[in-house]
């Protein structure tokens, strides 16, 4: 099952470690400190550096041993609730803009790269989102049909007939090809975003986690196990790993653990009948999968959610490598090389918030889907903390939701994932 060398740790550390960034004294005061060294923080740092303000980013671990290094590297429009959904809930301009946003997210993401020519194999590959059984695929096909104009990038329908031109597998109905949709080295687009920020001028301190914030006069002071400094604004950019630090953020957040192993390296023609467009992949299933191969196209990098609970990469790599052989029978004997997991954030109405008290900003809530929206998000917060008028997004201006006795231990996920578990088993 597992490679001999086999690593419970992302496979993207293997081309792109982390580093640790521990040498820098804390200074008395800054303008802004930056909590989360991941996506979020790091582009809000890049704006704020780059607008003339002392900016000091911290993180409890080392830079970018959240979900930034962990993720699939999916890059896509990002905001999971229909238009039909959210007209019904927030009327048709709001659900307009949030879904605007989404496209933005995917635009600027891409436009960011390129002109700040950021080296993480970015690269228009397209989607392909199948459909796990024919009643999905009529869904989908209806989902095109109706998209909103000036909302959302091309898609076209695949039927299953169709299917093997984009995935090597009968396993699915056909399925929606979004083609302006990418994929991108998460480790490596992260390592651009911190030489980014640090040629800007932010610091950035690692294994320096916050402990304590509380208002001053003017703006904050912000403690940490190994001193004490004054910051007039601060950003919270923690996402699924949002803690006690913020109680009002964490009553907000359900982290989800989600899981992804690496083939062992697999024949370039098992590639080229596997995955022979490159295309990352998404499935309709409640408990998502989300795979595409590496950017060398050696392997396949497989995910989704494996169990009620949480559990560790050993455990998830067997279970995930049990549903990848579902997909790919002829996969059932590779070995895996890297089995790992991370958290991501998911919110009461499945939409990522940005918003400020009086200094106290924080941009999360990507629900799974932050390789864009993260980055797009963070660049905003920052512009908002330079008093930018062109910052304000329509996540701005929803309600975060929690609920009575939530605290931000999610006691309901077993049960919820075990009820879309049943319903995807027998094709619902
Ligand atoms: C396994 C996995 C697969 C994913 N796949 C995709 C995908 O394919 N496409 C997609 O769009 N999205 C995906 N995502 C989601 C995406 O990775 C996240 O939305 C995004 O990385 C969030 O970035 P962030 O900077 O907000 O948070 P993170 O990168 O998680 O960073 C938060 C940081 O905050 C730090 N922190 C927490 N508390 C403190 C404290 N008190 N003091 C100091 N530091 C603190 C943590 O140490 C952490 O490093 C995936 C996520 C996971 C886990």
């Amino acid at each position: 099952m597992f490679t001999k060398d086999f690593k419970e740790q992302p496979y993207w550390w293997e081309q792109m470690p982390l580093t640790t960034m521990d040498d820098t004294s804390l200074p008395d005061n800054v303008d802004i400190v930056i909590v989360g060294a991941g996506y979020t923080g790091l582009n809000a740092a890049i704006q704020t550096a780059r607008g003339g303000r002392k900016t000091l980013v911290l993180d409890a671990e080392n830079a970018g041993w959240g979900a930034s290094t962990r993720n699939g590297g999916q890059v896509s429009t990002s905001v999971k609730p229909s238009y039909d959904e959210l007209k019904k809930k927030h009327g048709p301009e709001v659900a307009y803009a949030i879904l605007n946003e989404g496209c933005n997210s995917l635009q600027w993401t891409e436009e960011f790269i390129r002109s700040e020519g950021i080296d993480c194999n970015f690269k228009v590959v397209g989607r392909f989102h199948a459909a796990h059984n024919s009643s999905q695929y009529v869904k989908l096909g209806k989902a095109v049909d109706r998209r909103i104009s000036g909302l959302e990038t091309e898609a076209y329908m695949v039927p299953r007939a169709e299917q093997q031109a984009e995935l090597g597998t009968d396993g699915y109905f056909g399925g929606v090809v979004f083609p302006k949709h990418a994929s991108l080295h998460p480790a490596r687009y992260h390592r651009g975003l911190l030489n980014k920020a640090m040629d800007a001028g932010a610091t950035i301190i690692s294994h320096c986690p916050v402990t304590d914030l509380s208002r001053e006069k003017e703006g904050f002071l912000v403690k940490m196990p190994t001193g004490i400094l004054k910051a007039r604004q601060v950003l919270i950019a923690t996402n699924g790993y949002t803690g006690g630090l913020t109680p009002w953020h964490q009553r907000r957040i359900i982290p989800i653990g989600s899981y992804v192993i690496a083939t062992e390296a697999l024949a370039p023609e098992v590639m080229d009948r596997l995955m022979p467009k490159d295309r990352t992949v998404s499935d309709t299933r409640k408990v998502v999968y989300y795979y595409r191969p590496s950017p060398d196209r050696s392997r396949i990098i497989f995910g989704g959610r494996v169990s009620l609970g949480e559990t560790n990469p050993r455990a998830s790599g067997p279970l995930l490598h049990h549903s990848l052989s579902g997909i790919f029978p002829e996969l059932t004997d590779v070995k895996i090389s890297h089995s790992w997991m991370g958290f991501v954030a998911f919110t009461f109405d499945t939409l990522m918030h940005v918003g400020e008290d009086d200094g106290l900003f924080y941009s999360m809530g990507y629900c799974g889907s932050g390789v864009g929206m993260a980055g797009y998000l963070g660049m905003k917060v920052g512009q908002q903390m330079l008093g930018k008028k062109e910052g304000d997004t329509a996540f701005n201006h929803l309600k975060f939701q929690t609920r009575p006795l939530y605290k931000g231990n999610p006691w309901f996920l077993s049960p919820s994932v075990m009820y879309y578990k049943m319903r995807d088993s027998i094709n619902i």
